[in-house]
């Protein structure tokens, strides 16, 4: 029987990593990572979830989502400071979901290297710690170069490169279950050639 990569890819619009539950917020309505998270939890009792943001802004309705939970792990690359104003490195969770929240707040100017080198660093043992369930991606491609709404410098290979790095995390930890969900992107010429590279990728046996 052929291989099939066990993952799928959401083009949703809007986006949603910005609404927390009870607000709109920055283009974003719904959250629809959060939901997602809930739903494999209540559906199909998948018990732990990773949640890794690379969209360019800070995912502060996720992590409010989760805060306080350890049952969702939350990971988030974002130029810091930078809309909207939330995800330092000191913020961690709280209660029991302490530690279960991770932001890497990046300065502006990173490219592909410098986010490959916090995915293979940083990611990839927090993961091996936590071993998800299921990874879910907040797929912002505003951390493009040609991105009108920030200052990094990802190309497509770059964000091709990270969809590798999760997907080999996901195969090692999660079953290799991983749900791509859209979040940002604004320069549409980015947004397409770094949407087909990252579900090329996801299509690799
Ligand atoms: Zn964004």
């Amino acid at each position: 029987m052929e291989k099939r990569a066990d993952n799928a890819f959401c083009a949703v619009r809007p986006p949603g990593h910005h609404a927390e539950s009870g607000h709109a917020m920055g283009f974003c309505l719904f959250n629809n990572v959060a939901i997602a998270a809930r739903y494999f939890q209540k559906r199909y009792g998948l018990e732990r979830i990773a949640i890794v943001d690379w969209d360019v802004h800070h995912g502060n309705g996720t992590q409010h989502a989760f805060y306080d939970d350890p049952t969702v792990f939350f990971f988030s690359t974002h130029q810091y400071p930078w809309y909207p104003g939330t995800g330092g490195a000191d913020e961690r969770g709280e209660g029991k979901g302490e530690g279960y929240t991770l932001n890497v707040p990046l300065s502006a100017g990173m490219g592909d290297k410098e986010y490959l080198d916090v995915f293979n660093r940083i990611l990839r043992s927090a993961l091996k710690a936590y071993r998800p369930d299921a990874i879910i991606i907040s797929a912002g491609f505003d951390a493009h170069r040609d991105d009108p709404l920030a200052g990094m410098n990802l190309t497509a290979e770059g964000y091709k490169a990270l969809t590798r790095a999760v997907k080999e995390i996901a195969a090692e930890h999660a079953q290799g279950r991983v749900l791509s969900c859209l979040e940002g992107g604004y320069n549409l010429a980015a947004l397409a050639a770094s949407v087909e590279g990252h579900l090329r990728v996801l299509q690799e046996a």
